[in-house]
């Protein structure tokens, strides 16, 4: 019986050796090693031995497929090898040719639109100041006015890290560092940045947005320092002919508090959709800094008074580019980014 296997496995690798492509090689596969393959009618012959014969015959056909399988493994790589060389050799392969180049990026519409207001903040003397996002609740809210329990708190659906902890609100508790470390000196600063909210996510509103806070210390200012800057602020970013408005609000931090309008940039003020037909946009909210919190900052509120001021980012850039839905801002859509 060994004489079988052995002139099976002689012809079966001569026969490999001749199959010079995939189809071959397949072919030889199923003859040899399938199903209904020379190898599997080898075995079916077993039943037909002596009991004493068996043992033998079954490790030697055993032995012979492994022997073929291994031989078809090693073909089929020693092909692919082969036909790899050939194309290459046909097309040629130029190792000195350039990579294919990776523009250059540009900046995020939000960025774009953050360094604008810090230019026009910075011909006003504003410096920037850069305060954690990661904020305890003191900060956010206890040196801001609102201890414990205080209503005001559910103005801001707050994510809260622990009980202690939150993701902060709005950059106001930036006022409190910067105070801190300036006083007694007088203050003028731009307090950008990450805010978040514990809010439904929709093309209106975001759990995550920017602000720019704005903060003013010293001597004698006053409300009408908040009005003029608010309103050259307006002019410088979106014409020389805005208009201002101005309307009482309530923030616990600041008092008396407003909320600034300028005159619709769309309808110029005849009133439109955008504006819902008031001709009004409402640019942010603002006043007079709380005695309360320039004491919590180092300030005695009887020498010092100060304005404070928080304005979108993304709304105003929504507007200035017709962009209908906030969720495009960060949802990472290139075919969005690139338009910027
Ligand atoms: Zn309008």
């Amino acid at each position: 019986m060994p004489e079988q296997t052995d002139s099976l496995l002689e012809e079966a690798l001569q026969a490999l050796e001749a199959a010079s492509d995939a189809a071959a090689l397949q072919v030889w596969r199923t003859g040899y090693l399938g199903r209904k393959g020379q190898v599997s009618e080898l075995m079916k012959l077993i039943s037909t031995l002596p009991k004493e014969e068996r043992p033998a015959f079954g490790q030697a056909a055993n032995e012979l497929k492994r022997t073929l399988e291994t031989a078809f493994e090693a073909r089929q790589e020693a092909l692919a090898r082969e036909e790899l060389a050939g194309e290459l050799a046909a097309e040629g392969l130029d190792v000195t040719l350039p990579g294919r180049p990776i523009g250059p990026g540009h900046l995020h519409i939000t960025t774009q639109t953050l360094r604008q207001n810090y230019a026009i903040f910075a011909e006003m003397g504003f410096q920037v100041y850069e305060s954690p996002d990661v904020e305890t609740d003191e900060l956010n809210f206890g040196l801001l006015n609102m201890p414990p329990h205080h209503p005001a708190r559910d103005m801001w659906d707050t994510f809260w890290i622990s009980d202690e902890i939150v993701l902060r609100t709005h950059t106001s508790p930036g006022q409190i560092r910067v105070m801190r470390e300036r006083h007694p000196e007088p203050i003028r600063v731009i307090l950008p940045g990450k805010c978040y909210r514990y809010e439904q996510i929709t093309a209106r509103s975001e759990h995550q947005f920017y602000q720019v806070e704005g903060l003013a210390v010293g001597h004698g200012i006053t409300m009408t320092d908040l009005i003029g800057t608010l309103t050259e602020f307006a002019r410088r970013l979106y014409g020389p002919e805005r208009r201002i408005r101005i309307r009482g609000s309530y923030f616990p931090f600041t008092e008396p508090s407003i909320e600034a309008d300028m005159d619709c940039i769309l309808c110029l003020g005849e009133g439109c959709r955008v504006c819902k037909q008031s001709g009004w946009l409402e640019i942010g909210g603002a006043g007079m800094v709380h005695p309360v919190v320039l004491q919590n900052g180092g300030y005695d509120p009887e020498e010092w008074s100060g304005f404070a001021f928080g304005l979108g980012v993304e709304r105003p850039a929504m507007l200035k580019y017709e962009i209908d839905d906030i969720r495009l801002f960060y949802g990472n859509d290139l075919r969005f980014l690139r338009q910027f």
